[in-house]
């Protein structure tokens, strides 16, 4: 088992996740996004693999091999990285270690991550998730399609600027896809791809 396996990470992947996913063309951040010059297609936001989901809630090894710690969110700011949601107060969650990367090389951060512990409607929606509406800011990094940041890439985005941030960073083509994290942590929250 792809022991972080998001999908995708280079963009052969897109189409296996649309595949699995057809209903989900239209995620995006709007109408705005797709019409404006050199962007031509609005950015999808990508649960973790739904499969990888699934063997962490039935105790299988996270990315350090072991299994998920169980906790019960406080309410504040538990973002679950399957339906994009944070996990409401009073629900249980797991905590778990998650290297989002299809390989394992100097540029393939294992961090943190949060889940609701029960299953959950992967995020198949349009527009922003409700985990990027409801924070200030985010650690934006570009990476290629063989997983290595794009020089010049990582920086703290206000959510307002989200959208112009996305159409500069897919107008470079050497840009595969854009990971969203943590302003104040760096845990990877999702992974954005052009649509
Ligand atoms: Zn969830």
């Amino acid at each position: 088992m792809k022991p972080s396996a998001i999908d995708p990470t280079k963009p052969e992947g897109v189409s296996h996740v649309n595949a699995q996913h057809p209903g989900r063309g239209g995620a995006g951040l709007g109408e705005r996004s797709g019409k404006r010059k050199g962007y031509d297609m609005t950015p999808t936001f990508h649960p973790y693999d739904s499969d990888w989901v699934a063997a962490i809630r039935a105790g299988g090894p996270d990315a350090y091999d072991r299994p998920a710690e169980k906790a019960v969110s406080d309410g504040g700011g538990h973002p679950c990285r399957c339906c994009l949601s944070d996990v409401e107060k009073g629900a249980p969650m797991l905590v778990c270690s998650a290297r989002p990367f299809e390989g394992v090389h100097p540029y393939a951060e294992t961090g943190p991550v949060f889940l609701h512990a029960k299953d959950c409607n992967a995020w198949a929606g349009e527009g922003l998730p409700p985990i990027i509406a409801a924070r200030a800011e985010f650690l934006l990094k570009a990476y290629s399609a063989n997983e290595r940041i794009v020089e010049g890439t990582g920086r703290i985005t206000k959510t307002e600027d989200l959208t112009d941030a996305f159409e500069a960073l897919f107008a470079r083509p050497e840009v595969a896809f854009i990971d969203l994290r943590s302003a104040s942590n760096n845990c990877f929250l999702t992974r954005i791809t052009r649509g």
